[in-house]
C-alpha cells in the first residue's frame, strides 16, 4: 500500500485563510508568461489563450466523486500514457482505494494521479458526496487531475484555459443583477489575479483553489447570466491591471472584496510585497451604499468574551499570555479610520495586538463581516456595532464598481479609481 501523499500536494497547495490577502508573496512580471504548454481544444467558442492552463483546486479531500460528460473521457497517467476510457452520457463514480488505487464504478481500476481528458472538448459534470448526500459541482471546461491524498480522499484540480476560467469566476463572483461595465470589470480583476499567481509559480501544480480564499469557480455556466459573463469575458480578452514599478509594467494581484463600506484597507499589513501604489487602500467610497441587504450595513454582533478568548488562543500563542481579558481598543487605524490593529489587555497587565482583520477571520468572516465597525465591551459580551461592508475591502470593492457603473463609468475608469497608478494592459 502505498500511503505517500502526491508530490502535487507538498508546498504549493493553495490554503489560504484570509481572502485572497495571504498569498502576497514575490512580485512577478507580466513578461514571465510561460507560453510553453501545448495548446488544446475547447467545447467552448474561445480560441486558446497563449499561456498554459491554469490549475485550479475544485475538490479537496471528497471521499467518492461522480462524474460525467457528453463525449468519451480517456483516462490517462501522469506520463501521458491512455490508460482507458469511460462511455459518453455516463455516469461514473470514482473512490480512492489504499491512497495508491483509483476506483472506477466496478469495471475499471486505475493507479494514483490520472487525468480525465473529454475527447470532443466537452464540459465534465463533477459532483462530490459530502454530509451524506451528493453534491453537484458544476461542469468544468478543459481536464480533470485526480489524486488520491493519504487520509484515502480524492482532490481535483481542473487544468482550464484562463479566460474559460475567468467566464467561471465572473459567474460566481459578480451579481447576477450586474451592469455589463461591472461584469468587464470583474472579468479584468478575474484574470489579473489569476495571471499573477499562474506567473508567480510557473510549475506549480495547484495555482488557486476555487473558494473564497482565492476566487470562487464553479466552472462554466450557460445560462442568460452566463451568456452576459461570457460577453464581458470576450470583451475583455487578455486584458490585465499593471502598475510601474520603476521602469518596468508589473501585473497586480488585483484584490476585490463586496462592499467596502466607505474606503478600502491598505494591503501592506497583509504582505510586504502588497505594499504597492495600487494597493495603498484609503479609496473613498459611498457607492456601495447600493448593495442589497446586509452587504452594506450589518447589524451588532455579540459575542461572549470568553468564546472570544478561546478563538483567539486556540489560534494565537501570544494570546495565551492574557490571563481574563479586561479590554479590546483599537491600537491602530487607517488614515480613512477604519480600525486596523486591535489591542487585548489581560488581567494579568500583559497585552496583545492582532490585525483586525485576523480577528474577523478567527471570529467567523460571514458573522462579523468586515473590519470597518466600533467595538465595546459590556459585561461578559463584546458588541461589534456601527459594521459597514462585506469582506476584506482590499482593492476593488465589488458594490462601488457597479454604483459607478450604474452612474455611466466605464469598466477602465472605475478599475483605476478603485486601483491608483494601475493601467490596463492587453497581453493576448
Ligand atoms: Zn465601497
Amino acid at each position: 500500500m502505498n500511503m505517500t501523499r502526491p508530490s502535487y500536494l507538498s508546498s504549493t497547495r493553495a490554503k489560504t485563510p484570509l481572502k485572497k490577502t495571504t498569498r502576497t508573496a514575490s512580485r512577478c512580471t507580466m513578461f514571465a508568461i510561460v507560453l510553453a504548454a501545448p495548446l488544446q481544444t475547447f467545447a467552448t467558442h474561445r480560441k486558446p489563450t497563449p499561456l498554459r492552463d491554469a490549475r485550479i483546486l475544485i475538490v479537496d479531500s471528497a471521499p467518492r466523486v461522480r462524474i460525467e460528460s457528453k463525449s468519451p473521457i480517456s483516462i490517462r497517467n501522469n506520463k501521458d500514457r491512455k490508460l482507458g476510457e469511460l462511455p459518453p452520457n455516463q455516469t461514473s463514480e470514482l473512490r480512492p482505494q489504499g491512497g495508491s488505487i483509483i476506483q472506477f464504478d466496478n469495471r475499471l481500476r486505475t493507479p494514483n494521479d490520472i487525468l480525465l481528458e473529454p475527447e470532443n472538448g466537452e464540459p465534465v459534470s463533477v459532483s462530490i458526496y459530502r454530509s451524506n448526500k451528493w453534491q453537484q459541482l458544476g461542469a468544468y471546461a478543459g481536464s480533470l487531475r485526480i489524486a488520491s491524498t493519504d487520509d484515502d480522499t480524492l482532490d481535483i484540480i481542473n487544468h482550464v484555459d484562463v479566460e474559460d476560467y475567468v467566464a467561471g469566476v465572473v459567474a460566481a463572483e459578480a451579481w447576477p443583477t450586474f451592469h455589463d461595465q461591472a461584469l468587464r470589470g470583474q472579468a479584468i480583476v478575474a484574470r489579473s489575479f489569476a495571471v499573477y499567481h499562474m506567473t508567480r509559480d510557473p510549475n506549480a501544480e495547484i495555482d488557486l483553489s476555487a473558494t473564497q480564499g482565492a476566487q470562487v469557480y464553479h466552472g462554466i455556466r450557460t445560462d442568460s447570466v452566463g451568456q452576459r459573463v461570457d460577453k464581458a469575458t470576450d470583451f475583455t480578452r487578455g486584458v490585465v491591471l499593471v502598475y510601474k514599478d520603476g521602469t518596468k509594467d508589473r501585473l497586480l494581484c488585483a484584490y476585490y472584496s463586496a462592499a467596502c463600506g466607505g474606503s478600502s484597507q491598505p494591503a501592506a499589513p497583509f504582505g510586504a510585497d502588497s505594499d504597492v501604489p495600487p494597493l495603498r487602500g484609503n479609496v473613498p467610497c459611498d457607492y456601495c451604499q447600493i448593495a442589497p441587504g446586509d452587504n452594506y450595513r450589518w447589524e451588532p454582533v455579540k459575542m461572549s468574551l470568553a468564546s472570544i478568548q478561546k478563538k483567539l488562543t486556540a489560534r494565537y500563542n501570544n494570546a495565551k499570555k492574557l490571563g481574563r481579558i479586561t479590554a479590546i481598543t483599537v491600537s491602530e487605524k487607517t488614515d480613512a479610520g477604519r480600525p486596523l490593529s486591535l489591542r487585548f489587555t489581560g488581567s494579568n497587565g500583559e497585552s496583545f495586538d492582532l490585525l483586525a482583520e485576523k480577528l474577523r477571520h478567527t471570529l467567523g468572516p460571514n458573522r462579523i463581516k468586515s473590519t470597518d465597525f466600533n467595538l465595546r465591551i459590556e459585561g461578559a459580551k463584546v458588541i461589534f456595532e456601527n459594521g459597514k461592508g462585506f469582506g476584506h475591502g482590499l482593492g476593488l470593492c465589488q458594490w462601488g464598481m457597479q454604483g459607478q457603473a450604474l452612474k455611466g463609468q466605464h469598466a477602465g475608469e472605475i478599475l483605476r479609481y478603485y486601483y491608483p497608478k494601475s493601467r490596463l494592459v492587453r497581453v493576448y
